[in-house]
């Protein structure tokens, strides 16, 4: 079972070897996909290697059939959020594999059924690992953080706002890694939607250290780990306390 209100079970426990024994977190989860040869880490395990560098994620938590999911769903409290976990899907909503806003036991259910059919729709072979359980996490203004690993540069971050503006405007900043905290700065007060970010209209304040702290934290995952290829943190939720990242993709070299 994957969860992050307890130690994260990487499924290495029963069998420690003097080598992994002491690895940390992040080592095990990218051993374990090395082995089993995936390139793209579960959602599951890219924000548990978040937790360990400090970006704060949703509250998550993986089910293998409906009674389990409307228990933790319970457990997260209501609202929650349901999403496909499985190797084959890297895009989960073009899969229609994301049902956001489920209010009681009985929607998480019907949820759990549709997004497993909806999972096998869209690719027959699909093998699904679980349905993730996840607090619904208040709208916000939203931003995202990603790292790619370029050809010449290397590990190079990259700042947005979520939405329109990255993909429609690609109103992006880009600094190579590792950054420090007055690139970081820079990164968000340079993007041409930097003012909404500021407060405008209905859209609050929002936490710009806790913004930079994510870069921070990023840039140090990336080059802790050079052998990641890309990442993605989208959408982070940024509150006027802090942020949330809802989304979190991690794809190995
Ligand atoms: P995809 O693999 O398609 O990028 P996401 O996990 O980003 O899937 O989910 C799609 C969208 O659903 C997000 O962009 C966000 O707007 C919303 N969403 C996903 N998870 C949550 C959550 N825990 N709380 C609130 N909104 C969410
Ligand atoms: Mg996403």
């Amino acid at each position: 079972m994957i969860q992050n209100d307890f130690k994260p079970d990487t499924g290495l426990t029963q069998h420690k070897s003097v080598e992994v024994v002491n690895l940390n977190v992040t080592s095990k989860i990218i051993a374990q996909a090395r082995r089993e040869g995936r390139k793209a880490l579960l959602e599951t395990e890219a924000k548990t290697i978040c937790m360990e560098y400090e970006i704060p994620v949703t509250k998550f938590k993986l089910a293998e059939n409906e009674t389990e999911a409307a228990d933790f769903a319970g457990q997260i409290g209501f609202p929650v959020v349901l999403k496909i976990v499985t190797p084959d899907i890297i895009h989960k909503s073009e899969a229609r594999g994301v049902m956001v806003n489920l209010k009681n036991a009985a929607e998480v259910k019907i949820a759990y059924g549709k997004i497993l059919e909806n999972a096998k729709k869209y690719n027959s072979a699909t093998k699904i690992v679980g349905v993730l359980v996840q607090e619904m996490a208040p709208q916000s203004t939203e931003v995202i953080v990603g790292a790619i690993k370029d050809p010449q540069f290397g590990q190079t971050l990259m700042f947005g706002l979520g939405g329109i503006f990255v993909e429609l405007l690609k109103d992006v900043t880009f600094r190579v890694a590792p950054i420090t905290r007055e690139d970081a700065q820079e990164m968000v007060t340079k993007v041409k939607a930097y003012p909404l970010l500021k407060g405008y209209r209905n859209a609050p304040q929002a936490d710009i250290d806790a913004i930079i702290n994510a870069l921070l934290n990023t840039s140090k995952l990336v080059t802790d780990y050079s052998e990641i290829k890309e990442l993605d943190l989208n959408p982070i939720m940024a509150y006027e306390k802090g942020t949330k990242t809802v989304d979190a993709r991690i794809i190995l070299e």
